[in-house]
């Protein structure tokens, strides 16, 4: 849909900038003219055909469940709320208008503000406290599984002299007549320009076109930046970012989530932080969010991802991430590999099929952050421990988001 800086939405919601976008839509940064709700609201444009709005209303639908079951739960302000929800007409049809709270950054931004070195662990236990509450309230209140934990999907709150100063500068650019930088028009813009990172990422983007011999559109770079690290940079051993120590964030996007009773697809997850049982088919709930969100505490900790499967086709790319997963727990009980609707096609006998158990390199998560990442072992056991506690291969086993707030890593002191 057409939209431009400055257009009057629903008589009330002026567009000041694009916030970012996604597969079903585009965000824009609104201020809103009435004098109800918020000043500030982030406005979803779904896209016209048919298919986006059947799954737009599913997305209202759940947003309206996390907005009205318990807003006194303590996990309640860590799901980003719904604030509004209308039509608007365009020459491409009909599309769904969801407005909501208006967030900052993610925490890919962050990490990739770190330069990928991670973030110091006291923020990421404040970080995933934070997810493991959103995902209490979510799992064991509203029976909503989200799908898609990820660090594109936690956005960092900002406060509303943050927002001022970004509509005052896309307001400046527009004054003088010049054309907004590439920063202020794509889904990165909330990295600093000003950060030398940003020139390392542009050295990273010249690398990487030069390797592929053609000019790549920055955005999708953005997306295949951290497996481009992985394979083509040392780990960085420099020391970790800081964050405030007041970060706060939610969880976002429940385009993908669904309910306990009712799934919409087999498949969920992006690849890297998908949990073994919807690898294998054998039926997944709850607890695939936290196999997530263990996947996502590796990374925030270490700046690179915990499983990074090669290979884009299957069985390839399931085969080679349950190799990754299997090294990682150090084997995979024969019991699990036994049942789902994959199983046949990656495992016989407990064995992963057409591989040899000799090449398999056990690397137990504490040895990775001891070997790789040179952390003290003193930080790396319990940090392991409760890594290990959250990709338990049995989900049945595996902590709860309220378990895993009381586990020992979360409420022990530094
Ligand atoms: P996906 O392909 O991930 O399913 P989508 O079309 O469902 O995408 P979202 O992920 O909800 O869209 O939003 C796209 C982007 O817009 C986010 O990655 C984020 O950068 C930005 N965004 C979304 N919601 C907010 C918000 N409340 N405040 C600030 N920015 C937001
Ligand atoms: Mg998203
Ligand atoms: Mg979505």
């Amino acid at each position: 849909m057409p939209i431009n800086i400055g257009d009057i939405l629903k008589g009330q919601y002026k567009v000041c900038r694009k916030l970012g976008w996604g597969h079903f839509s585009t965000v824009w940064l609104c201020q809103n003219l009435s004098n109800d709700g918020p000043i500030y609201v982030a406005l979803k444009i779904c896209k016209s055909a048919q298919m986006f709005t059947v799954v737009a209303q599913d997305e209202i639908k759940l947003l309206r469940d996390t907005k009205l079951i318990d807003p006194l739960h303590m996990g309640y302000r860590h799901i980003v709320q719904m604030v509004d929800t209308f039509k608007l007409l365009s020459v491409n049809g009909v599309h769904t208008a969801i407005s909501m709270e208006i967030m900052g950054p993610s925490l890919l931004h962050l990490l990739i503000q770190s330069d990928f070195r991670g973030i110091h662990l006291s923020g990421v236990k404040r970080i995933i406290t934070q997810v493991l509450k959103g995902l209490t309230y979510l799992h064991e209140r509203c029976r909503i599984i989200h799908t898609d934990i990820k660090p594109e999907n936690i956005l960092i709150k900002v406060d509303e002299n943050y927002i001022k100063n970004i509509i005052g500068k896309t307001e400046k650019f527009a004054e003088l007549g010049i054309d907004m930088p590439r920063s202020y028009v794509a889904s990165d813009c909330w990295i600093d320009k000003d950060r030398s990172i940003r020139d390392s990422d542009e050295n990273i983007l010249s690398k990487f076109e030069e390797q592929r011999g053609q000019s790549y559109p920055y955005d999708k770079f953005l997306g295949e930046l951290p497996d481009f690290r992985r394979r083509h940079c040392e780990p960085r051993l420099n020391a970790p970012m800081w964050v405030s120590p007041n970060i706060e964030i939610k969880i976002a996007d429940l385009g993908n989530a669904c309910w306990e009773e009712h799934h919409f697809s087999s498949e969920i997850q992006t690849r890297q932080y998908r949990a073994l049982e919807v690898i294998l088919g054998s039926g997944y709930s709850f607890p695939a969010d936290i196999w997530s969100v263990g996947c996502m505490c590796f990374e925030m900790a270490t700046g690179e991802m915990l499983f990074s499967p090669k290979g884009e086709r299957e069985p390839a790319a399931n085969l080679d991430h349950l190799c990754l997963i299997w090294e990682t727990l150090g084997g995979i009980p024969q019991y699990i590999t036994e049942n789902g609707t994959n199983v046949r096609h990656y495992f016989t006998n407990g064995e992963l099929l057409g591989v040899d158990r000799k090449l398999l390199r056990i690397w137990k998560i504490e040895d990775v952050l001891v070997e790789k990442y040179k952390w003290k072992r003193v930080d790396a056991i319990p940090f392991a421990g409760f890594l290990e506690s959250l990709i338990e291969p049995d989900p049945a086993l595996r902590l709860t988001a309220s378990m895993a707030l009381q586990s020992e890593w979360i409420t022990m002191n530094e």
